[in-house]
């Protein structure tokens, strides 16, 4: 399963491990291959498995970086995807020469567009609607066009661009390759594939069902920026034995590793990287409790064998269903008491609930401890320390010292005590407060957890459907039209619900948006009674 496997060229192996993938997920290592070999393909893959990788690596290899007209186009929903995956297949390409690849989407100048259509570009990444806007304009030639890729093509479809689809499939020359990516396979998607696809591999990733083991396992909702001070505040709070960390990147590894030992955590990094006899040293040390936080990929945690290990820490969403079970297995052993915590960022909560589904396990949302719960366990700990102490005697000298401080100055003896503990607590606490985004808009009354209830003014009466308010989102923010919640429609307005992490954006964009010809009143709702 690893890269190096494959028949892929040097510089798109070298951007891989530089990227800090250490292992193919499954769709890749089923997919890469047939896309190399020039065969159509339908891949069939939950979201977060690596998608992109598995068509935009072979994408990549195809491209004659000498001929410099289109050759591959690849549609995307939204014009947040496509960017993303522009993102991601900029990366694939950082050592290859000469692959000018570009994102096409609505609401970017279009004369930019055009000019970097004209400038060689080999491989378009765009949403169906702006590539037939460039279509109808003769702004793009699909003469050269050999691969066409459909990402997320049942998001497509219910965003209502099949018949756009269908003018590009038909506009591109039959003799290339058809790739169709998609979560689900509706039957509209089999249709597209059986009218548009020859011989197509239908690859599916299917999943085996795993045991869970019985261990408490909880999930908290934080900012990116947030990730670090969330993991070391559930450190401090429950103070673990041993911590096993879990991140999806060699590269998150060493640098989560030293920014915890910048911050005085015993932490070690453990991944494919390191060379057995310091992977051995790593080992012997968190084994003995010198070190009491290893912090590990997937894959180079596979062998770790540890019975003590107190908490299992997802600073990453595992990739796959199976490593969440692999990972938390880790902790729980031999009877002892384990916990689970994962850390959730923006759009991951849904992978997560894809976990729970599919792990039949219940991960339970808390809220992360505060800085005065950490301080208090900090101090407790702290003032234990402080009875074992003066239990063992031997303070004559000690109380002298502070005798004569207290008789020279104005203080108490307590207020000594107080400033002492300040000191052994450490400057920690002192840290900035984290902001509480459960608080920004109050509690909207939304039916879904992680969600904020927006109301529109607009409703029935305006001829107003479901499909024109997530038009008008998906259009007009970075939010992909599948996250939206349920839309209620009523005669004159509409509620709405949109991820928390997005409201103030959705609020942001579409004050000055019209939809139906009419300008749009958005707010957060107020609580339902
Ligand atoms: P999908 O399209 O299936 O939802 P993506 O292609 O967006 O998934 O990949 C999700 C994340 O996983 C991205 O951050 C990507 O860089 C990362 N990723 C993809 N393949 C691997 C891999 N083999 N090892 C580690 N990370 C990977
Ligand atoms: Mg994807």
């Amino acid at each position: 399963m690893r890269f190096e496997d494959l028949e892929l060229q040097a510089p798109l192996l070298r951007a891989v491990t530089e990227m800090g993938f250490e292992e193919m997920t499954p769709i890749q290592a089923q997919a890469i291959p047939v896309v190399l070999s020039g065969g159509d393909m339908i891949g069939q893959a939950q979201t977060g498995t690596g998608k992109t990788a598995a068509f935009g690596l072979p994408i990549l290899q195809k491209i004659d970086p000498k001929k410099k007209t289109l050759q591959a186009v690849i549609l995307c929903p939204t014009r947040e995807l496509a960017i993303q995956v522009s993102e991601e297949m900029h990366k694939f390409a950082k050592f290859l020469h000469g692959i000018k690849i570009v994102p096409i989407y609505g609401g970017q100048e279009i004369v930019r567009q055009i000019k970097a259509l004209k400038a060689g570009t080999q491989i378009v990444i765009g949403t169906p609607g702006r590539v037939m806007d460039h279509m109808r304009r003769r702004t793009v030639n699909f003469d050269d066009v050999k691969i066409v890729a459909l990402d997320e093509a049942d998001e497509m479809l219910n965003m209502g661009f099949r018949d756009d689809i269908e003018t590009i499939l038909k506009d591109v020359p039959q003799e290339r390759q058809t790739l169709l990516f998609s979560a689900t396979m509706p039957q509209p998607i089999m249709e597209i594939a059986r009218t548009y696809q020859k011989d197509a591999v239908h690859i599916r990733v299917v999943k085996k069902e795993l045991t869970v083991p019985k261990i408490e396992q909880y999930y908290y909702e934080v900012r990116p920026k947030a990730k670090l001070e969330a993991l070391t505040r559930l450190l401090d709070m429950y103070a673990p034995k041993l911590s096993l960390i879990f991140c999806n990147t060699k590269r998150q590894v060493d640098e989560l590793v030293s920014s915890l030992q910048a911050r005085g955590y015993f932490a070690e990094g453990l991944h494919g990287d390191l060379k057995q006899q310091q992977r051995d040293r790593v080992m012997a040390s968190f084994r003995s409790g010198k070190t009491d936080i290893l912090v590990a990929t997937d894959v180079a945690a596979r062998g770790i064998d540890v019975d003590d290990v107190e908490a299992v820490f997802n600073y990453d969403v595992p990739q796959d269903d199976e490593y969440y079970v692999h990972r938390i297995g880790r902790t729980g052993r031999a009877g002892r008491d384990g916990r689970a915590f994962t850390l959730v960022v923006g759009r991951e909560v849904y992978k997560l609930r894809d976990i729970m589904r599919y792990c039949k396990t219940k991960i339970r949302l808390q809220p992360l401890p505060s800085l005065d719960d950490v301080m208090s366990v900090k101090a407790e700990k702290i003032l234990d320390q402080v009875h074992a102490v003066i239990e063992r005697g031997d303070l004559a000298r000690m109380t002298e010292l502070i005798e004569s401080r207290v008789n020279d100055e104005e203080y108490t003896s307590i207020e000594m005590a107080a400033a002492f503990l300040k000191l052994a607590m450490g400057d920690g606490v002192n840290a900035e407060e984290l902001k509480d985004e459960y608080d920004a808009f109050g509690d909207t009354g939304a039916e879904e957890e992680g969600m904020v209830r927006l109301f529109i003014n607009l409703g029935k009466k305006n001829n107003i459907r479901p499909g024109d308010i997530l038009g008008a989102i998906a259009g007009e923010t970075r939010m992909p039209g599948r996250l939206i919640g349920s839309i209620d429609l009523y005669d004159k307005y509409t509620f709405v619900e949109v991820p928390r992490e997005y409201a103030a954006e959705v609020l942001e964009r579409m004050k000055d948006v019209r939809i139906r010809g009419k300008s749009v009143n958005i707010e957060p709702a107020n609580r339902r009674s």
